[in-house]
């Protein structure tokens, strides 16, 4: 039978039962709105006054935070189109770890902007050709207004760092934390560059922020094997073993036909002298202290403690990379092969106690070109808040150092770029005229909602942000605890300028890719396309569009509550 026999007599049936479609200015419009709500969650999160959100997941687990990624993560969010703005924050997140609400908070707007030209009847396509356009000369205003920074200007960088903690858990004690951080990321910059994976940052609960501290090498959260080893080794030479310090036959099930007690003694003597000449050779190449990933048996961790070895067992693939980069070290497969220069430096080796954990200090490194950040708090949920904004400005450091540019913040440059992107909509002309004043619009909603948030009066704020730009006074912003517009850049409120741009971009690709999107299909399993993040099991099968929308009211639900 031919489609065109089947058309003849009764309609062509695509989709299965089941599923669910939804097209044209509906399926436009419940995007939209699926979209401004996750902005909505975050928004009053923004800038230093922002608010903080309490997350609590079915089992109890309480999360405070500010941080718009992590709200957005932590909630459990199930209509594809609010997805997508997920995603952009979690762009922003591994981009520059930093401006996650911001990009969140634009992509919200773009998408509240393009909904009242829809309603004029001004075509998608023109929007999205219009909100790239805008996009495009966004990045170019973006650059001609930021400002060069070395790496070796420390204070515009504590600057930075500081920033990026304000309005965190970290605030109250933001001079000591950015002094930590940016000599955390100067000491493991090298000529491969900067990766922050090399600042391990260990949380102690007890104390306060204040009192945390950056330790010069690294800190593995294990303790010595043996009680009668030393708690400390002076100029230790450190070996790093990736393999147990057992005896071999053990692991592989071998049979022993064991006749007579003496044979059983011989065997175990044997295991012993084994042991004992593994401990010796550790000793005859001069190991003062030893990190083993795997295990460590008994007998050698007695034979090591008689030798006066420090010994470490079951230790972190991780610490044992950042261990052989501090120490200069080499992490070896066979006790057997390792040699002299197979082994790293330490000035000082310790067991120590932070917070009632026992922790081994590896300090005084030639070259530490691996630290950590030890936060302190006085509570876990303060901890964790101050670990989340340390994240965060370990990345904008690194951003600075990488590119060597930074913006004021405050709202300057998207009130800059709104006076800006006005001006060039005169010169564009048409359709997409509208769609570039669209733009510039919705990107004033930051310097809005910082006054918002700050409990100012957000016309008046706005009106003199725009008086001050518009006389050229491009770094202006919004002061949001004296409420003034001042010079941010003399008042100590800087971002990279990667921030911004990468916040505006990935804003707008979500924004357009959602706009563009006229017909939704609840497509049963999506195999092998979709999203690639390995969400596609969230959207359900079948009333995959009903039950999203139902997560969306959960969401409602739960902003309701916060
Ligand atoms: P994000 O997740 O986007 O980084 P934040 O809550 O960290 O959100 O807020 C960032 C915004 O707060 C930026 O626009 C930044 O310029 C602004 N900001 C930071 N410190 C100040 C300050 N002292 N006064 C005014 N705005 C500030
Ligand atoms: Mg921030």
């Amino acid at each position: 039978m031919t489609m065109a026999q089947q058309m003849g007599n009764q309609p062509l049936i695509v989709l299965s039962e089941d599923s669910q479609r939804t097209s044209g200015r509906d399926a436009q419009s419940m995007n939209i709105t699926a979209g401004k709500a996750v902005a909505e969650a975050v928004r009053t999160t923004l800038g230093p006054k922002g608010m903080d959100k309490m997350l609590v997941d079915n089992s109890g687990n309480v999360v405070v935070t500010n941080d718009g990624v992590t709200i957005l993560k932590e909630m459990d969010i199930e209509h594809p189109a609010a997805n997508m703005i997920v995603e952009v924050a979690e762009t922003q997140e591994d981009e520059v770890g930093d401006g996650t609400t911001t990009s969140v908070v634009i992509a919200g707007e773009l998408l509240a902007k393009a909904e009242d030209l829809l309603e004029q009847d001004i075509h998608a396509t023109i929007l999205a050709q219009g909100y790239r356009q805008a996009a495009a000369k966004a990045k170019e205003v973006l650059e001609d207004m930021a400002i060069e920074v070395t790496a070796e200007d420390t204070e515009q960088l504590e600057q930075i760092a500081a920033t990026a903690m304000t309005g965190k858990g970290a605030e109250n004690a933001k001079d000591t934390l950015s002094t930590l951080v940016v000599k955390a990321v100067q000491t493991v910059a090298d000529d491969d560059g900067i990766d922050t994976d090399n600042v391990k940052v260990e949380t102690a609960v007890g104390g306060s922020v204040a009192e945390s501290e950056l330790v010069e090498g690294v800190i593995v959260n294990k303790e010595r094997v043996h009680d009668n080893m030393p708690y400390f080794a002076e100029d230790a030479n450190v070996a790093l073993l990736d393999t147990a310090l057992e005896v071999k036959e053990t692991e592989i099930d071998a049979e022993i036909n064991v006749t007579d007690p003496d044979q059983l003694q011989q065997f175990l003597d044997q295991e012993e002298k084994q042991l004992k000449e593994m401990v010796d050779h550790l000793k005859d190449v001069g190991a003062d202290v030893v990190f083993c990933q795997k295990g460590i048996d008994d007998m050698a961790q007695h034979y090591l403690a008689q030798e006066g070895i420090i010994a470490v067992r079951r230790a972190k693939k991780s610490d044992m990379k950042r261990l052989a980069r501090a120490t200069g070290g080499r992490v070896v497969s066979n006790v057997d092969d390792i040699t002299e220069d197979d082994l790293g430096f330490a000035g000082s080796v310790a067991e120590k106690d932070i917070g009632g954990d026992t922790r081994i200090f590896v300090e005084d490194v030639e070259e530490a070109k691996s630290v950590t950040l030890i936060l302190r708090g006085g509570t876990e949920h303060v901890v964790d808040e101050v670990e989340r904004a340390i994240e965060d400005s370990l990345g904008v450091v690194r951003v600075t150092l990488e590119d060597g540019q930074v913006l004021p913040g405050g709202g300057a440059p998207e009130t800059e770029l709104a006076l800006e992107l006005r001006d060039y909509a005169d010169t564009v002309g048409g359709r997409e005229q509208l769609a570039i004043e669209a733009f510039a619009d919705a990107i004033d909603v930051i310097p809005r909602t910082l006054a918002e948030n700050a409990g100012l009066d957000p016309i008046d704020s706005l009106v003199e942000l725009r008086s001050e730009h518009s006389n050229g006074n491009q770094p202006y912003g919004l002061d949001a605890y004296t409420g003034d517009v001042v010079d941010m850049e003399a008042d100590g409120v800087v971002e990279p300028l990667r921030v911004k741009t990468q916040a505006v971009e990935s804003a707008t690709e979500a924004a357009v890719m959602i706009l563009r999107i006229d017909d939704v299909i609840a497509a049963g399993d999506l195999k092998g396309g979709g999203t690639d993040d390995g969400d596609d099991d969230e959207m359900p099968p079948g009333g995959g569009m009903g039950g999203g929308m139902g997560g969306m009211g959960g969401m409602g639900g739960m902003g309701g509550a916060m």
